[in-house]
């Protein structure tokens, strides 16, 4: 594949030292952004070209074009983490590049390789250094959102011919501000997210566009997020908008659903499950029943339920609510020990103050 070089332009209007340090001393999520973005173009014609880091802004459009209409989208979320010495590094970066790959494969859209996607958040990282947060700030760190869509202006149905590749970053503060406040949780029977053969598996915008008419039936009772079930039997748990769903079992064991295609393989799901045997946790796979979670926060077979994701890393589920009934929490306030203990375990080797064993980390700066 073609190794793309990305040149630096560098912004003449930056953010002034003051106002950034302003808005880094309370960033909140996904609000305000760095001075910098990263374009690239890939025409069917000439492959990928055009790779620069370039002042941050609205990008030139025509209403025509394909994303526009036809969704053909996808997106990535990752962080850039300071830490203690002043470098900054980011989390597996090499998954999140072979999910973007996997992602676009689903979509029709073109691959970016793995060396170019780890460049284009490097390029970016670089220019944008002192936007990442400093270490010690809390949970503080420079949120990466790579995202690729169709960019031809052509209301045909078919594969665009002409995509654009970008990165922008966002400061983004503790998820939760004051404690970890287990969230209620939504049953959606009338709506899925994802169905067989579907879209589910991939990261792309048209997933979340369709898991929005349950979160908001979800709001309206009340809920904090919607959980999603499999669209054929409406009787399998699945996951969240935009985070999986952890079980802790009074037996030792951690379960999780199993991919069944319409479920998006997140990258801190599969650490978690890799991280389970060093906390002496059996991890599992498996199909599980809405029920069993009904029935089980109540007989005390499960002990902790969690949803996990990168922005918010580990999020204790507290009520779980369906149309005519509710179930206790599946956590207690604050989240319970094994909640936390894989959250701080995470973010220990996230923020540099654990040894990497796995070789999970990137050096960006
Ligand atoms: C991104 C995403 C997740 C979490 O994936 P991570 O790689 O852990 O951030 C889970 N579910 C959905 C639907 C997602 O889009």
């Amino acid at each position: 594949m073609t190794q793309l070089t990305f040149t630096t332009e560098r912004s003449s209007n930056l953010v002034s030292d003051i106002e950034r340090e302003q808005i880094l001393s309370d960033p909140g999520f996904g609000t305000t952004f760095t001075d910098h973005m990263v374009t690239a173009t890939w025409t069917a014609e000439h492959g990928w070209h055009d790779a620069v880091v370039r002042e941050f802004g609205p990008l030139q459009l025509s209403p025509a074009a394909a994303v526009l209409h036809y969704a053909q989208e996808i997106f990535e979320g990752m962080k850039a983490y300071r830490h203690e010495d002043g470098s900054v590094w980011t989390f597996r970066p090499e998954a999140n590049a072979a999910r973007m790959a996997r992602s676009a494969r689903r979509l029709a859209l073109p691959e970016l390789s793995e060396e170019d996607f780890i460049a284009s958040l490097t390029a970016l990282v670089q220019a944008d250094e002192k936007w990442v947060p400093a270490y010690g700030t809390g949970e503080t760190s420079l949120y990466l959102r790579p995202f690729m869509f169709a960019s031809e202006a052509f209301l045909g149905v078919r594969p665009a011919r002409e995509v654009t590749y970008s990165v922008i970053a966002s400061p983004a503060g503790a998820y939760f501000k004051g404690g970890l406040k287990p969230v209620s949780l939504w049953v959606s029977q009338d709506y899925a997210r994802a169905g067989d053969g579907g879209t589910g598996a991939a990261k792309c915008g048209g997933n979340y566009a369709s898991s929005m008419a349950g979160q908001i039936e979800g709001a309206d009772h009340g809920c904090d997020q919607a959980v999603f079930l499999d669209s054929a039997t409406h009787t399998y748990i699945e996951e969240l908008g935009g985070m999986n769903l952890f079980f802790v079992m009074k037996d030792g064991r951690l379960r999780t659903p199993a991919l069944t295609g319409s479920i998006l393989e997140g990258i801190t799901r599969d650490s978690i499950l890799t991280l389970a045997k060093d906390l002496d946790l059996e991890p599992v796979q498996e199909r599980i029943e809405i029920q069993e979670w009904k029935d089980g926060v109540v007989s005390g077979e499960i002990t902790e339920i969690f949803a996990c994701g990168t922005a918010a890393v580990v999020t204790p589920v507290g009520e779980l609510r369906w149309d005519g009934g509710s179930a206790p929490s599946g956590s207690p306030e604050g989240g319970g020990e094994v909640t936390r203990a894989i959250r701080s375990t995470l973010l220990d080797i996230q923020y540099g103050r654990a040894t990497d064993t796995r070789g999970w980390m990137t050096r960006l700066v």
